[in-house]
């Protein structure tokens, strides 16, 4: 048995696998496979609905908000986000707390101006900046929620005179959020909410058509809000499976239960990483990412022996991005419990063969 802890495209539900390769070969018993029937279909209509019922469900979004599926992936929006909602030669603020957020904020500054309000970029982003001010003055605050690479996550929601914009790829659907304090919110689902291939994008209505730039149709939210996600043909089965995968997480209780589960399985993890002697996270503890793991040796010259073990022991994807070093549990909602212990016990088993050399 493998446990998956890659950090993206990363685990789905068993469950979900089972029932989309079943979808593949025939769809409901219609004969065809998801793969060939038409986006503008009542088969599909009815996928896409339920797929956006159960996010406006699941995150308990207020009215006034647009839900879409889109394509293009978070990367994306680093773009789309700016075009929409910072008016032509305007400004928006952005929190640079890792790799995703300077990306986001390099695609920004070719529609305005940045102000960057704080970085942790010397500390190699330990940590998620504090204490920043935020200029009232400008579009929209834009902030990374979870910095994947990193392993730091942000719990509270900023404070903001201005509309906030975060980034939750990694971290959507694991915790609750207010999603009336946001203004857009943008995830590539597949860190947590499904395969790759789609986008969600959670904006509020009144935020958009007021740049004064005349923008192209597939890169306008206003079209795909429109349109329900389909201006043009969407990422059917990406589509599909994310509907699988958040009726799972309906059927588990919702994100309420999953956010217990997986303060558990973060604190499993951490406090073996701390009580371990062979062991040391790389995050400032308050800022200890839910969803990424981050750890490195205090001898790093035994890194190649753990993996080695680990990857005996069916541990997959955990070795660390290359900007760390080290290790990167990435646990997200569909990995289990027991998938933690696993990780736990061959951490263990590691260091009781090293105090016996
Ligand atoms: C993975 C990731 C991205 C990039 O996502 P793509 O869908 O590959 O463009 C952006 N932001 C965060 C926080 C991520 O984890």
């Amino acid at each position: 048995m493998k446990h998956n802890f890659g950090a993206g495209p990363s685990i789905l539900p068993k469950e979900v696998f089972q029932e989309a390769s079943e979808a593949v070969l025939d769809y409901e018993q219609s004969g065809l496979s998801i793969l060939e029937i038409s986006h503008r279909s009542k088969a599909f209509e009815a996928v896409i609905q339920e797929a956006e019922l159960l996010v406006r469900e699941l995150l308990n979004i207020p009215e006034g908000y647009s839900v879409l599926f889109l394509q293009g992936g978070a990367s994306q929006q680093f773009a789309m986000v700016p075009m929409n909602l910072m008016p032509q030669f305007g400004k928006a603020a952005y929190l640079d707390s890792g790799v995703w957020a300077t990306k986001a904020i390099k695609e920004g500054q070719k529609f305005g101006t940045i102000d960057v309000v704080a970085s942790s970029k010397d500390s190699n982003y330990t940590f998620v900046p504090q204490g920043y001010v935020i200029p009232d003055d400008a579009a929209y605050f834009h902030y990374t929620a979870n910095n994947t690479i990193y392993g730091t996550e942000l719990f509270e929601t900023p404070l903001s005179p201005i509309p906030l914009v975060s980034d939750m790829s990694s971290d959507i659907l694991s915790r609750q959020i207010n999603v009336a304090d946001y203004g857009l919110i943008y995830a590539g689902a597949q860190k947590n909410m499904g395969p790759a291939g789609v986008t969600l994008v959670i904006v509020k209505n009144d935020l958009l058509g007021k740049t004064g730039r005349d923008l192209p149709s597939i890169f306008d939210y206003r079209k795909h809000a429109d349109a329900g996600s389909l201006y043009n043909t969407p990422p059917v089965f990406a589509i599909y499976v994310a509907m699988l995968n958040l009726r799972w997480l309906k059927n588990k209780g919702g994100v309420a239960v999953m956010e217990q589960e997986n303060i558990i399985k973060a604190r499993t993890l951490y406090e073996e990483i701390d009580r371990n002697p062979l062991f040391k996270g790389t995050a400032k503890v308050a800022n200890r990412s839910r969803m990424n793991v981050t750890f490195v040796m205090e001898d790093p010259s035994l890194e190649k022996e753990f993996l080695a073990l680990a990857e005996e022991r069916g541990l997959v994807g955990i070795k660390g991005h290359r900007s760390v070093g080290g290790f990167r549990a990435s646990i997200y909602n569909a990995l289990s419990i027991s998938s933690i212990n696993v990780l736990v016990d061959t951490m263990q088993e590691f260091a009781d063969k090293h105090a016996n050399k």
